[in-house]
């Protein structure tokens, strides 16, 4: 049988590809594939002009289809989402389940083919059961934005805090609001877009600034009593997000960055100290937070799914990055009959 797949040609060129379909070797599985996200990171991939010479996507979710010698923890029709970064799997980091944490920085993708396909060749011990009040979706989006969201919440220390910004409505910041909701909190949201603001507000966005028509600083004031944000949380990687949310701190605040960007940046370290901050640095999530995440999901009836407006079939990956790219509104998903 063939697979087809999704393949990154250089600058912003995709094309659907056949492979022959994967075997499940010694502590492997082999993944049907029903979700598969599209992620703000592979826009970057995308337009460079030699991506690796790999299947695209690193967010999904499947059934187990075959398992290979020695896989003890699941069997062929096991509901599963993907864990994307592996890792060298011998240093510490990697024994701790924190493999994103890794100096060999190996992932889906980057060194191996990624999850956009029929079917999917991984280790079983990058495989997460997923519970069947979960979507496979919501296990994609789990896989990434809705993991990475769960992980910098968690370090945000939310109870109490009366102002909270968050800057970037992209599928993180999505995700961040629907975690970060069971802690009561009223979040301020900055965006560039109108329609990704707009969206956010199913989410609890209590206020929205969009900073490519105000001083987002000065919005933030205002909002705060001049006091500035005790909380944020930055889903934005442009300098110029990193940056203003530094300087809308309050003293004492705490403020969580999650947002890559392709470039280095520099941020007011000068405000930043002054206000005795304290930075959170978070980059997806451990392997080991796994559990909890489900426990915390299905007790408080969140399904990240909630904020997919668009699916696609492999076929039309164009149309789907491309609309994607123009700054879309939501989570975009390809899906198989799911
Ligand atoms: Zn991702
Ligand atoms: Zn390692």
């Amino acid at each position: 049988m063939i697979l087809k797949a999704i393949v990154f040609q250089g600058n912003s060129t995709i094309i659907n590809k056949n492979y022959p379909d994967p075997e499940a070797g010694t502590g492997e599985v082999v993944v049907e594939m029903k979700a598969a996200g599209i992620c703000g990171s592979d826009l970057q991939i995308l337009t460079i002009p030699t991506p690796p010479p790999f299947v695209a996507g690193h967010e999904g979710a499947g059934i187990v289809h075959e398992v290979g010698k020695g896989v003890l923890d699941f069997r062929v029709g096991d509901r599963v989402a993907i864990y994307h970064h592996h890792g060298c799997g011998k240093c510490t980091l990697c024994k701790m389940g924190r493999n994103m944490q890794c100096a060999e920085r190996r992932g889906l993708h980057w060194h191996q083919n990624g999850c956009d396909s029929d079917y999917f060749l991984t280790k079983a011990k990058f495989c997460m059961k997923l519970p069947d009040e979960l979507t496979f979706q919501d296990g994609a989006i789990i896989g990434c934005a809705g993991g990475t969201a769960y992980s910098v919440v968690k370090k945000m220390a939310l109870s109490g805090c009366t102002s909270f910004v968050l800057f970037g409505a992209g599928p993180v910041g999505l995700s961040i609001l629907m975690v970060a909701r069971v802690y009561g909190v009223r979040p301020i949201v900055v965006d560039m877009f109108e329609d990704r603001l707009e969206f956010s507000r199913r989410f609890g966005a209590n206020e929205l600034i969009n900073g490519s028509k105000i001083d987002t600083l000065k919005a933030v004031m205002e909002l705060t009593n001049g006091k500035g944000a005790e909380r944020i949380m930055v889903a934005a990687g442009s300098h110029q997000a990193q940056a203003t949310a530094v300087q809308c701190l309050a003293a004492n605040g705490r403020i969580g960055f999650v947002g890559m960007g392709a470039q280095k940046n520099s941020i007011d370290m000068n405000h930043f100290i002054r206000q005795e901050a304290t930075a959170v640095g978070s980059y997806v999530f451990s392997r080991t937070d796994y559990p909890e995440m489900v426990e915390f999901l299905l007790k408080y009836d969140i399904h990240y799914s909630d904020m997919v407006t668009r699916t696609f079939k492999l076929e039309e990956a164009e149309e789907a990055y491309r609309l994607f790219a123009e700054g879309a509104a939501g989570k975009f998903m390809f899906v198989w009959d799911n």
